[in-house]
């Protein structure tokens, strides 16, 4: 049986590795970019890796970290304190212990609003209601203006832009929920020793080392459907390439484009700046919250 995954970032490497481990023959990533990683890609400068986008890792991104240990990685996964600040009218402040919290521009009653909405939050069972109410909305019914303003409000406008109104409350509860590693002294984030580079040359060595194969510089044009299922996919310079089954790891976004009749999910953009130091840029922060006027909402320092 053939398969076609369309993407190689870490859910087609991880697809195909699952599906090689399980004894299935004939697995087939195709790669739009020249390296595989998607958006877990890195730079190279000689055997140096750098992640083209900051990653870590949460303590409940149990299915990652048993990939990791699959993978024999397991002991180079690192438990870092992942402090944060937010920078606020030209001052920064720390705000990850108790008394940190306390020095922080929030006033005692928007602390003990902020303090209510993470107990709620996590303490709430799933519901899809959530989905029909905006984070803002949630926020303003359950913890006031002043908090929203104050906190919330700059964190959504940095991450979605023009449309952090319009976030469901579905994203906040998972948001808040996957920040569970925390103690009295602040967060603990994991991080590969080397970075997650490591994480997508394991991958692909096991992936060809079992016999599946990357194709690279090859992006999926069309998905053809026959009798109403996919019989295999037209890449760019390579035709008509037959498959059993087809499997697309690609945002609906892209999918959209190459298969007709998938509904198409607005997206928002990011642009991430990545600069080499000589010299540390900031006191004790790995993450760096913007409200200011500035045209970048965070700055984060591995
Ligand atoms: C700035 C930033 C920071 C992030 N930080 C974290 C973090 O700290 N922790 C965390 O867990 N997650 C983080 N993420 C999210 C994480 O990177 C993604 O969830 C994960 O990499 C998604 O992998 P994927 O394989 O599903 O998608 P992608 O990585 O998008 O992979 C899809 C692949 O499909 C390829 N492709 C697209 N169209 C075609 C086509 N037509 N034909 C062939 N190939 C195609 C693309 O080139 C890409 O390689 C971050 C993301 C960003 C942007």
């Amino acid at each position: 049986m053939k398969t076609i995954i369309i993407g190689g970032g870490l859910t087609g490497l991880a697809a195909a590795y699952r599906m090689l481990k399980d004894g299935v023959s004939d697995v087939t990533i195709l790669e739009r970019d020249s390296d595989p990683g998607g958006m877990a890609a890195s730079y190279h400068i000689g055997d140096y890796h750098i992640e083209k986008y900051y990653h870590h890792i949460f303590a409940s991104d149990r299915e990652l970290i048993g990939l990791i240990a699959d993978l024999g990685l397991g002991g180079d996964l690192q438990w870092l304190k992942g402090t944060t600040g937010y920078h606020i009218n030209g001052k920064i402040y720390p705000m990850n212990t108790p008394l940190e919290l306390l020095r922080s521009p929030l006033s005692i009653m928007d602390l003990i609003r902020l303090a209510r909405v993470v107990f709620t939050i996590k303490g709430a069972k799933e519901s899809p209601a959530l989905d029909n109410i905006t984070a803002k909305e949630w926020i303003l019914n359950n913890a006031g203006n002043s908090l929203y303003e104050r906190f919330f409000e700059p964190l959504l406008r940095s991450k979605f832009g023009n449309s952090h109104d319009k976030v469901s409350a579905a994203w906040l509860f998972g948001r808040i929920r996957i920040r569970s590693n925390r103690s009295a002294s602040g967060e603990k984030l994991g991080y590969l020793r080397g970075g997650f580079y490591r994480l997508i040359a394991g991958l692909t060595e096991s992936i060809t080392g079992m016999g599946g194969e990357i194709v690279t510089d090859c992006e999926v044009s069309e998905v053809a459907i026959e009798n109403g299922r996919a019989g295999g996919v037209v890449a760019e310079g390579y035709g008509y390439l037959e498959s059993d089954a087809v499997i697309s790891t690609v945002s609906p976004h892209a999918l959209s484009r190459v298969l007709p009749g998938v509904s198409d999910i607005p997206y928002q953009g990011t642009a991430c700046a990545l600069f080499g130091m000589d010299e540390p840029l900031m006191d004790k922060l790995y993450w760096l919250n913007i409200k200011s006027d500035v045209p970048f909402g965070a700055v984060v320092e591995h």
